[in-house]
């Protein structure tokens, strides 16, 4: 029944999606040409999968969404750094950010855009400075709310550039159908590195999120490399621990902001429940585990965390970990007292910290202006609707 449909299909691993069609006594190529669909075309119609057949079309209809996720607003000029406000079906808003070619940031110098999802809609964690945490925290992202992000932003980049071909027909234009007929050729992806840095503390949504993060790395889905995939802590311990056991390679990387105790629970609340003593422990496990980059992510505050003594202490913890640290200036949030320090303060603390080797780099681009860190525009967004009614 239609009102029971509440699952979407791309919540759904190919494991999962095989059984289901194995119960509908359906052949298995009828799973792959499914994928091809949901994950190469983007399709967000049932009707266009014009090579299933109707009853199975009809069949999913019935059992599943298909559900695209809603534009409500975009901000940023293209090549350059562009926000996506989207809606959901419980009319929750989220944000992705989709950054153009950044050598210095995550990854090699190339053509590739990264984007920047969202898993939860606000965030209980409720770190000073930040604008997601401000009005508290919603809900969890289901799995296909995150794996649509990547979906809806390379189905709008594909209207964008006019590239999109008819689907489901062949070269002469002609529908086709039946097993037979295979898709057109795929279109172009867009964004092949991926950080888990919107709004919401990602490993607090662990099952959804390692579910979504299987289906955008699957080769049957997104085909996003793992080591091309980064999720973002504020520093939960025990599931750092717990991603360091599973199969995936994913990269880590962790919200310092702080290199004391004293400094870091200042502004990050959640440093009370898990200190640098036992977030250290679980990064020791994580590199025991795998022998791979970890990444500490420091927000320079004016006044608050970018002193000398806190650039030393930064600087220890890196060498033990091997880290590499992105530091980045403060992007203002309306209605918080902070600040970003001057550009010479940041430079010098860059200095500290490549005096004593550690590979850091300084965000010097300007992303700001079109209110670039995590859960601004959403929370610019609500602030307007609210004044308007
Ligand atoms: N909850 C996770 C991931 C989302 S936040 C985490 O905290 O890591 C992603 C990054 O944006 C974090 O490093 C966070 O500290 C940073 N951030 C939040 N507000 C910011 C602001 N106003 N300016 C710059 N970076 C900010
Ligand atoms: Fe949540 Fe991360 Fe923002 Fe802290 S920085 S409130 S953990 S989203």
């Amino acid at each position: 029944m239609l009102t029971d449909v509440t699952t979407d299909i791309k919540s759904l691993t190919r494991e999962e999606l095989a059984t289901v069609f194995n119960r509908w006594r359906q052949p298995a190529y009828r799973v792959a040409q499914l994928l091809q669909w949901l994950y190469l075309r983007r399709a967000t119609e049932w009707d266009a999968m014009t090579n299933l057949p109707k009853t199975l079309r009809d069949q999913l209809k019935g059992e599943f969404m298909l559900q695209p996720l809603e534009l409500v607003r975009k901000q940023g000029a293209r090549d350059t750094t562009q926000k996506f406000l989207w809606r959901l079906t419980d009319h929750s808003l989220i944000e992705s950010v989709l950054i153009p070619a950044n050598p210095a940031l995550y990854g090699e110098a190339s053509d590739r855009h990264t984007l920047c999802v969202s898993t939860q809609v606000g965030c209980a964690y409720g770190c000073k400075f930040c604008a997601s945490g401000l009005n508290g925290w919603k809900r969890n992202l289901m799995p296909h709310e995150i794996v649509e992000q990547v979906l809806a932003v390379e189905r709008w980049h594909q209207r964008e550039t006019g590239r999109e071909k008819s689907e489901g027909r062949n070269a002469d234009g002609a529908l086709v159908t039946g097993a037979a007929a295979a898709p057109a050729p795929p279109p172009v992806r867009l964004i092949n590195n991926l950080v888990i840095m919107g709004m919401g503390e990602p490993l607090a949504n662990y099952d959804n999120l390692l579910k979504a993060l299987h289906i955008l790395n699957a080769p049957w889905g997104g085909g996003i490399g793992a080591r091309k995939i980064t999720i973002s802590t504020s520093g939960l311990a025990p599931q750092i621990r717990k991603l360091a056991d599973e199969p995936e390679q994913f990269r880590l990387a962790v919200s310092l902001h702080g290199a004391t105790d004293e400094v870091r629970s200042r502004i990050m609340p959640v440093n009370r429940k898990y200190p640098l003593r036992e977030l250290t422990a679980a990064l020791e496990y994580y590199r025991s585990k795998r022998d791979r980059i970890l990444t500490f992510e420091y927000i320079l505050i004016a006044g608050v965390n970018d002193s000398l003594p806190q650039a030393r202490a930064l600087a220890t913890l890196a060498r033990r970990f091997q880290a590499k640290v992105n530091l980045i200036p403060y992007n203002q949030v309306e209605g918080l007292a902070w600040d970003r320090p001057s550009e010479a303060v940041c430079e010098e603390f860059l200095a500290v910290l490549e005096k004593q080797r550690v590979i850091a780099t300084l965000r010097r681009e300007k992303g700001h202006d079109i209110d670039a860190a995590c859960g601004q525009l959403r929370l610019k967004t609500e602030r307007e609707l609210a004044s308007t009614t």
